[in-house]
């Protein structure tokens, strides 16, 4: 069966992933099966989604509840589900509203419509640039692939929209240098996760947002990975004393159903008035059952604290791994968002540790990033710290 899946796939889906040789059946906790029985332990986690891991019992309860009640109404009508879920985000963050949509791209595309239209209605006509940092991601949609700091996501889709101008991540005085009367917004990610795990100096992050306070600019922090608990704080910007004007959120919310979020102060939401932005399915009640359920459980569990505690062990860990081997170039992250930057390309290494039944990933080539769901147990981090010890120390015995 699974030979069979993987051929029909490459004939009948877009060829848009390059996908690893195996089919996926069912998963629980930290762990997921293929349709040939073997077990993974997951340390990819949907790319930073599946915080709760799988098969989670209250989420797959809630989620069955909701669809014996009601799949979907338009944002015609009200439905408590979004209602509650928006009033939890708000009491969570320094957030007045939220606008809900169904991916991280569209969370940041209503981000940059809102910077726009703020600047508009006060009659700052030319107002609309953004600038957003070198290495960094927002989506594929055509605004955030502009808004992106990555020229291989930008590869053949010119013209790519107008108003995007880009500085070094985690340098405040290129910030100051760039900024000016023709900037709306600055957009951020308090941690950059694509871009390779780059966490910024400490006080970085309080000095944007005085540069953006000095300037009139708002500032949005993309926290569609850093949110929800993956730093070991609900949002990544609690770590660093700052808050921003907008934020947007996606992957964790719902631990695996499609959601977006924009979140901002209620002087800035003021702007999205009725009919200037909409989704049908944002904020469906089905895929906001399960994100209330998500906040939920993080109201009952101690799961982030957990998150922060696992995280420092981890990369304690990796830090061991890389006094061992000297291939390791650095050991990054905060929580459970951490990466590890080999001298060598690490496609091979994934591959490896796949077969040794590890999910991990690769990213910009040579970083290995470890992101599993929060839950994970430091007896399954150990067992990925051995494979690795064993792969790099097979790895240097071949090259001698
Ligand atoms: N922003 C950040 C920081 C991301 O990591 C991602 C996805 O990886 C996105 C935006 C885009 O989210 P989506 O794939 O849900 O559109």
């Amino acid at each position: 069966m699974t030979a069979e899946i993987m051929v029909q796939a490459d004939q009948v889906i877009a060829n848009t992933y390059k996908r690893f040789p195996v089919v996926f059946l069912n998963g629980t906790g930290c762990t997921l099966y293929d349709t040939d029985g073997r077990s993974y332990t997951d340390f990819v986690a949907g790319i930073a989604v599946c915080n709760l891991g799988h098969s989670h019992a209250k989420l797959t309860e809630a989620l069955c509840s909701q669809a014996q009640n009601l799949w979907h109404v338009s944002n015609l009508y009200y439905t408590k589900p979004q209602v509650e879920l928006a009033a939890w985000l708000v009491a969570k963050s320094f957030a007045d509203r939220v606008f809900f949509c169904n991916s991280g791209a569209e969370a940041n595309e209503a981000a940059i419509k809102l910077a726009r239209k703020f600047f508009k209605d006060r009659g700052e006509n030319k107002r609309f640039k953004i600038i957003a940092m070198e290495q960094s991601f927002h989506g594929r949609t055509m605004a955030t692939l502009s808004a992106t700091g990555q020229e291989k996501i930008k590869k053949g889709f010119a013209p790519v929209l107008e108003g995007f101008d880009f500085v070094p991540f985690d340098d405040a005085e290129a910030l100051r240098a760039q900024i000016g009367q023709e900037h709306c917004a600055v957009l951020i990610e308090p941690i950059q996760g694509e871009g390779g795990v780059r966490c910024p100096n400490s006080d970085y992050l309080k000095t944007v947002r005085e540069i953006c306070d000095e300037s009139g600019t708002l500032l949005i922090f993309d926290e569609i990975q850093t949110g929800m608990g993956r730093t070991g704080k609900l949002f990544a910007y609690e770590h660093f004393g700052v808050k921003p004007d907008i934020m947007t959120l996606a992957k964790a919310l719902a631990n695996g159903l499609p959601i977006g979020a924009m979140l901002a102060k209620e002087k800035v939401a003021a702007a999205f008035g009725t009919g200037t932005h909409a989704s049908t399915f944002g904020g469906t009640p089905i895929v906001t059952a399960a994100a209330l359920e998500v906040c939920r459980t993080f109201d009952a569990e101690d799961v982030i604290d957990q998150a922060r505690e696992t995280g420092v062990y981890f990369r304690g860990k990796l830090l061991e791994l890389k006094e061992r081997h000297p291939v390791i170039v650095d050991v990054r992250g905060l929580g459970l968002l951490l990466g590890m930057k080999l001298n060598f390309s690490g496609e091979t290494l994934v591959t490896q540790c796949m077969q040794k039944g590890f999910l991990i990933n690769c990213i910009q080539g040579d970083i290995l990033r470890f992101i599993p769901p929060l839950i994970i147990k430091k007896e399954k981090i150990d067992a990925l710290i051995d494979c690795l010890d064993q792969l790099l120390t097979d790895r240097s015995a071949k090259s001698l």
